[in-house]
């Protein structure tokens, strides 16, 4: 039986997530090198037809843990459910999202089993003398690291989101697939999620968004991020912003683009006080017109840009929501049946 790297994976809304394929070929990568196979683990309740997709991904087996406590996430449940099945497979690395579920679960087994866990990773390999190799990134994304463990030791990867982004399956590719049924008691798990609400797509869903309105450390404030919220309204865009403004608290952290955020492909990628670091263009090249407004007319975001302006952001933001607005009344008034003589009493009432 040949070695195994183990992904955890992860659904939501009925679906895998990317993150968790991203784990998937991560691993494969990694498996190709050593002649290892891939299995992934997949809790849940009714996602056996997934399992296919993890196939197509690089998965060689796959292990779908089902039972209804586990439709939503519990980490309790997780714990009871997933231990067994990793120490059957013995894996000699595990692979996880580094996702908010798995922050709450497996740093608990890594702590009853004394085996290292990773956080933040973008990489991860065998060295050619069978040490496992990590690239982190730590601090609060100021350092990268390199860390590697004694040969043998089945160190637990969380790798970050976004991070190598997901390849197109193959659909040809099927994996040897088994259903466990584990007996649980959900009266004792402590935790429970009773439902989980789908993010509203303008505010939040930015790898589908048309529009975005991105802001960078140049709108100089919180106040600034709510007057590009104004903008981003007036556009019915959705509102992102680079990784430093999310560190700040400025953004909701699932809303910095980059490699290490949201890869982002809009019509309209509308950027102010971003100076255009790698990290960040990375993540928006998919974009079709990028407009870039910043102070500094060396910034490089302005010399990728379709359209650059030299100015500042605080003068200009106003300016143009001001214009929308205006646009937006004229057109009202204009608009034949939605003029405000159309909104008589008779029509609204
Ligand atoms: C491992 C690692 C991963 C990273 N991943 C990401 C990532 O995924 N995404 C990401 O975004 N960053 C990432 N970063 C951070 C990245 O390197 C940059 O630090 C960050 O993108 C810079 O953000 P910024 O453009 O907001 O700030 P700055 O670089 O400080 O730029 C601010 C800009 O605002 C302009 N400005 C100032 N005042 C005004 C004004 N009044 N009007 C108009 N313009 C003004 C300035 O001229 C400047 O160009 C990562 C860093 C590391 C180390």
């Amino acid at each position: 039986m040949p070695a195994s790297i183990v992904v955890i994976a992860e659904t939501g809304f009925g679906e895998l997530t990317p993150e968790s394929l991203e784990c998937v070929e991560e691993a494969r990568e990694v498996a190709d090198g050593i002649g290892a196979d891939v299995h992934a683990i997949l809790p849940g309740d009714e996602v056996e037809a997934l399992a296919d997709e993890l196939a197509a991904h690089g998965a060689d087996r796959v292990t779908v843990i089902e039972h209804q406590a586990l439709a939503q996430f519990t980490a309790d449940g997780w714990l009871a459910a997933v231990p067994p099945l990793l120490q059957e497979a013995r894996p000699i690395l595990t692979l996880a999202p580094d996702s908010g579920y798995t922050c709450a679960w497996l740093p608990r087994l890594s702590v009853r089993w004394r085996i290292p866990m990773a956080t933040g990773c973008i990489r991860v390999k065998l060295t050619d003398e069978g040490y496992p190799e990590v690239f982190r990134v730590s601090h609060n994304g100021r350092l990268h690291e390199r860390q590697i463990w004694a040969r043998g030791t089945a160190v637990m990867v969380l790798l970050c989101p976004g991070v190598r982004g997901v390849g197109p399956g193959r659909a040809d590719r099927k994996a040897d697939v088994r259903v466990v049924r584990p007996a649980l008691t959900p009266s004792s798990f402590r935790d429970r999620t009773l439902r989980t609400h789908p993010p509203d797509p303008q505010d939040v869903d930015l790898g589908d968004a048309e529009r975005i309105v991105s802001g960078g450390l140049g709108v100089g404030g919180p106040e600034g991020m709510a007057e590009l919220q104004q903008l981003a309204d007036e556009l019915k865009a959705s509102l992102g912003g680079t990784r430093v403004v999310a560190d700040r608290g400025w953004l909701a952290h699932d809303r910095y683009i980059g490699t290490t955020g949201k890869i982002v492909a809009p019509k309209l990628y509308l950027a102010l006080g971003v100076s255009g670091a790698g990290q960040h263009v990375a993540g928006i090249t998919g974009s079709e017109t990028v407009i870039a407004i910043n102070t500094d007319r060396t910034a490089p975001l302005l010399k990728m840009a379709d359209l650059g302006v030299v100015g500042d952001l605080h003068q200009i933001v106003p300016i143009l929501i001001r214009k929308l607005r205006s646009h937006a009344d004229a057109e009202l008034e204009t608009s034949p049946g939605s003029t405000p003589a159309a909104l008589t009493g008779e029509q609204i009432g």
